[in-house]
């Protein structure tokens, strides 16, 4: 058995029809875990949705009530990019309480997986990107309005920018020095990625993403790292590397939500960078150890993999699981 929880249901599936996002990769993932013994039945916990409350501490009424009477405008649809539905609407409010449920169980077990979730381009008045509800940050509110935490980091490993994190937990913008980089000698990409940092509030953000890439628009995470095209696993490892130490540095974080997107993988249909599944595994670990060195609870969602062969995409994110094992199981 597990040392920490999966949660999990059926009903993580999208109903969105054929489209670029696997919907069915919840339940493969679960097979999978289940058929290759790193999990076993007892490991999974079954979520509750979240309550229009919890929604509610993150999202606006208007957007709410929008979403529950299916009254969104042709223009908002098309920005969500998948096709509204009242199932669709169900299936993010129990990915949202999978959300909070995974970080109940990491303040109790030092990690736990919501093995759905991370839908980390929803704003407090609008969905995209495939993001209709911030489940991420619903969870982060919800336990501190039950005051289990006062602060909280993101660490969104996505291909894409955490564009909805960034703008739901914007916090006080004063000008700071820039960070020291990296040594020169560690990346050897054409052109250096960027660093940008700005301060945060209760809960510090950062986001290492492919510049070039959805979103256009990046409001300022606490860090963000703007990852050339192409960038490869060492390039990869020593920013993240950098950044979590950064952060880590200026913010004292009670909750660690790690955001596992399988998208900077190489062959991502929507991703420009250059990952291994070896590379990736890697980054959950470096992830993982540096939040146990600082007992720092971990909660991890999965947000975005679109790698031309689906089973890619659920080696990665059965592999986050794996990580998991390594460094947390010899608790
Ligand atoms: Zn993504």
């Amino acid at each position: 058995m597990l040392p920490f929880k999966l949660i999990y249901s059926d009903d993580y599936f999208l109903p969105i029809g054929a489209h670029v996002f696997p919907a069915e990769k919840y339940q493969r993932i679960h097979q999978r875990l289940l058929e290759t013994g790193v999990a076993e039945p007892q490991d999974f916990v079954a979520p509750h949705p979240a309550s229009d409350q919890d929604i509610l501490l993150v999202h606006t009424p208007q957007y709410v009530q929008k979403l529950k009477t299916g009254t969104l405008s042709a223009r908002e649809e098309l920005e969500l990019e998948i096709p509204y539905s009242p199932e669709l609407v169900r299936a993010f409010w129990l990915a949202a309480g999978g959300s909070i449920a995974a970080a109940s169980h990491a303040l109790k077990d030092g990690v736990a997986f919501n093995i759905g979730g991370g839908f980390h381009h929803a704003f407090p008045d609008h969905g995209e990107g495939f993001c209709m509800i911030h489940d991420v940050a619903v969870a982060i509110r919800r336990m501190q309005r039950d005051d289990k935490i006062r602060t909280a980091m993101t660490v969104d490993c996505d291909v894409h920018q955490g564009n909805g994190t960034a703008a739901i937990f914007a916090g006080v913008r004063v000008p700071t020095d820039p960070l020291p980089s990296v040594s020169s000698s560690t990346v050897t990409a054409a052109r250096p990625a960027k660093i940008r940092n700005a301060h945060a509030g209760d809960v510090f953000t950062i986001s290492l993403h492919q510049e070039n890439n959805y979103p256009a628009w990046k409001p300022p995470s606490s860090i963000d790292v703007d990852l050339p095209d192409g960038i490869g696993d060492d390039d990869y490892l020593a920013w993240l590397d950098n950044a979590l130490c950064s952060g880590l540095r200026q913010f004292e974080s009670e909750l660690l939500c790690y955001i596992a997107g399988a998208d900077p993988y190489r062959e991502d249909q929507l991703g420009g960078l250059n990952l291994s599944i070896e590379g990736l595994k890697k980054r959950d670990e470096l992830v993982f150890r540096v939040a146990r060195a600082r007992g720092i609870p971990v909660m991890v969602t999965y947000a975005g993999g679109y790698a031309q062969k689906v089973d890619d995409t659920v080696t990665i994110h059965c592999n986050t699981v794996i990580a998991a094992k390594e460094v947390f199981g010899d608790k």
